[in-house]
C-alpha cells in the first residue's frame, strides 16, 4: 500500500509521494470554507495547515467541535507534511494538472 493516504471524507486514495497526495486534495476535492474566518482553502493538508497556523486551539475546539487529541493529531500532521513536502515539485505538478488561480495561490 502506498504510504500517503487521502483522509478526506472516506476517500482513501493512496499515493507514493506527498506531492501527489496534496495535488489530489487540491484538484480532486471541493475546497473547504473555514468555519472560523470564512476563507476558502483547498481541502486536506491546506485546510488543516490553515487551521493550525491561522487560528488558536480554542477557536478550533469551538468552531469544529474538536478535542485536544484532534488538535495534537493535526499539529503533528502539519509538521510531518511540512518537513516532507517539496513545494516546488507540488507547484510543477499542479501546473501540469492545469490547476488555476485560486487553488494555486493557496500554496504561496
Ligand atoms: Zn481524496
Ligand atoms: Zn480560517
Amino acid at each position: 500500500m502506498a504510504p500517503w493516504t487521502c483522509a478526506i471524507g472516506g476517500c482513501a486514495a493512496s499515493f507514493d509521494d506527498i506531492e501527489a497526495l496534496v495535488a489530489h486534495q487540491v484538484t480532486g476535492h471541493e475546497a473547504h470554507r473555514c468555519r472560523v474566518c470564512d476563507e476558502v482553502v483547498p481541502e486536506g493538508f491546506f485546510a488543516i495547515r490553515h487551521m493550525v497556523e491561522e487560528h488558536t486551539r480554542a477557536e478550533y475546539v469551538r468552531f469544529y467541535d474538536a478535542n485536544s487529541d484532534d488538535i495534537r493529531l493535526r499539529e503533528s500532521l502539519v509538521e510531518d507534511v511540512t518537513a516532507e513536502i517539496d513545494v516546488e515539485a507540488l507547484h510543477r505538478r499542479l501546473e501540469a494538472d492545469g490547476s488555476d488561480g485560486p487553488q494555486a495561490e493557496a500554496l504561496e
